[in-house]
């Protein structure tokens, strides 16, 4: 008997995990940590609703700690198998959950030296050891390939957009000589986005398995290079400085990938681009590491390219970061983090901020209480690192660059799906999102929807059978 359990990003948006079992085998599609208020980030202290030694494999969709974020701790529960994903997920996601590792050990401290937990001590969700023990069970599978995953199970990865490495899932249950197909989107991109590709449209399966982030939402069309020229110009215009925060994996990349194109055709003249993120830096080699994967090849810009040239300056250390303070525009600073909670950002502003020649550009979504929250709705003074710090630079929003369709994109990505599955399940979205886009689905295909509850298990009946 095929089962399908929902453990994550039923009705909300992180946390995704999926089990698939067979009478044979048990295998797992992405194990991503929750994320956003207490009650959901408890969760990713709870004890696993399976036995994790148990489970034959386990798929990643892609390196976001949605996806990732659950693995090392996955690990030290006693799971052992192959964890399948694409080579630029295996390189992304050594440095992301690095990275985590080190923000809940600092997390972890600051409770304990401030005696603000209950548990004693407080410890990270997982550590350094937990990540290198985690990667040494990465193995890389390239887009369309084949693999036997564990008895009667096989899937390949098909393009999904969204950031370097993402893919969808396709995946064959082979039992008692019947065979079901089921298709796990993953978190699929936009058409026509900066940087990567299109999604590979979803192909006909018995069940699907769809993200609705924006499952009741449509982007606007905006010409994201216009906005970035105007505030360019401005700003230098004003002998200024440009900071722009941004997440160290995608966003970093797709920002100076939209300067490459702007001073590539002929609409700017070259400018310093210095990108203050150690983080950010590694990425940005992954990203260059990884042609195959990017809408137009960061090679073919050769080295002309604002990613390769004398343009762009890559700052590691923090002695290159505090000389940065004293530096004169025209310039650009790209730092993390992106919604300004924390990092090197944070001193740039206290630098920048005060003075009215500066731009501080916002590139994505400000959680409610962040400090880029109370940036975009207009603060003058802020608290930063205990001190007011007056508001002058210009504060600026560039829209267009979400990494999730919307509605209509999604509806397009599941356009070629020609044959009606059994059931689209739509997961990875808050309740009104999935159920909207439920509902679109129902109305304009005809396909029978249904939207899971956190722990809900189905079970599949290949086709021919009757439905459950
Ligand atoms: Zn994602």
């Amino acid at each position: 008997m095929t089962r399908l359990t929902f453990l994550g990003a039923a009705r909300t948006v992180t946390g995704s995990q999926y089990l698939v079992e067979t009478d044979a085998s048990r295998v797992l599609v992405d194990c991503g940590m929750f994320q956003g208020d207490k009650a959901l980030r408890q969760r990713n202290w709870a004890e696993p609703e399976y036995d994790p030694a148990r489970v034959d494999a386990l798929i990643l969709t892609h390196t976001h700690l949605d996806h990732i974020g659950r693995v090392p701790r996955l690990v030290k529960q006693g799971f052992r198998g192959p964890i399948w994903c694409t080579p630029a997920t295996r390189d992304l996601a050594e440095i992301l959950l690095l990275d985590a590792a080190h923000l809940q050990q600092e997390d972890a401290d600051y409770l304990n030296r401030k005696k603000l937990t209950k548990h004693e001590p407080a410890l990270p969700l997982f550590d350094d050891a937990a990540v290198q023990e985690s990667l040494t069970l990465f193995r890389t599978i390239s887009l369309g390939e084949n693999r036997e995953v564990a008895r009667g199970v096989t899937f390949s990865f098909r393009d999904a957009g969204h950031l370097l490495g993402a893919a969808s899932v396709d995946m064959t249950l082979e039992e008692h000589g019947r065979s079901t197909r089921v298709l796990f989107s993953g978190d699929v991109g936009r058409f026509g986005a900066v940087l990567t590709k299109d999604p590979e449209l979803a192909t006909n399966a018995d069940y699907l398995v769809v993200e609705s982030t924006y499952g009741n939402r449509s982007h606007p069309p905006v010409a994201v290079h216009d906005q970035l020229q105007g505030v360019l110009e401005r700003t230098f215009g004003r002998g200024g400085v440009l900071l722009i925060p941004a997440f160290a994996v995608g966003r970093a990349q797709q920002m100076i990938f939209l300067m490459d194109r702007i001073v590539t055709e002929g609409r700017m003249r070259p400018f310093p681009v210095h990108i203050d993120s150690p983080m950010a830096v590694d990425a940005t080699r992954i990203y260059a590491s990884h042609p195959e994967a990017h809408r137009v090849s960061l090679n073919g810009i050769g080295g002309r390219s604002l990613l390769y040239g004398k343009w762009v300056r890559l700052h590691r250390t923090r002695a290159e970061s505090e000389a940065l303070n004293t530096m004169k525009g025209p310039a650009v600073i790209i730092s993390s983090s992106g919604m300004l909670s924390g990092g090197r950002i944070l001193h740039h502003c206290r630098v920048r901020l005060p003075h009215p020649e500066n731009t501080l550009l916002i590139t994505g979504y400000q959680a409610a209480g962040t400090l880029g929250r109370a940036l975009l709705d207009g603060a003058r003074t802020v608290r930063i690192h205990k001190g007011e710090v007056a508001v002058l630079a210009e504060v600026r929003d560039l829209k267009g660059l979400s990494g999730h369709g919307d509605a209509g994109e999604m509806l397009r990505w599941l356009s070629a799906v020609s044959s009606p599955p059994r059931t689209i399940f739509l997961t990875h979205g808050e309740e009104d999102a999935a159920e909207a886009l439920a509902g679109r689905i129902a109305r304009e295909r005809g396909f029978r929807t249904h939207v899971p509850s956190l722990g809900e298990s189905v079970v599949l009946p290949p086709r021919g059978a009757s439905n459950p």
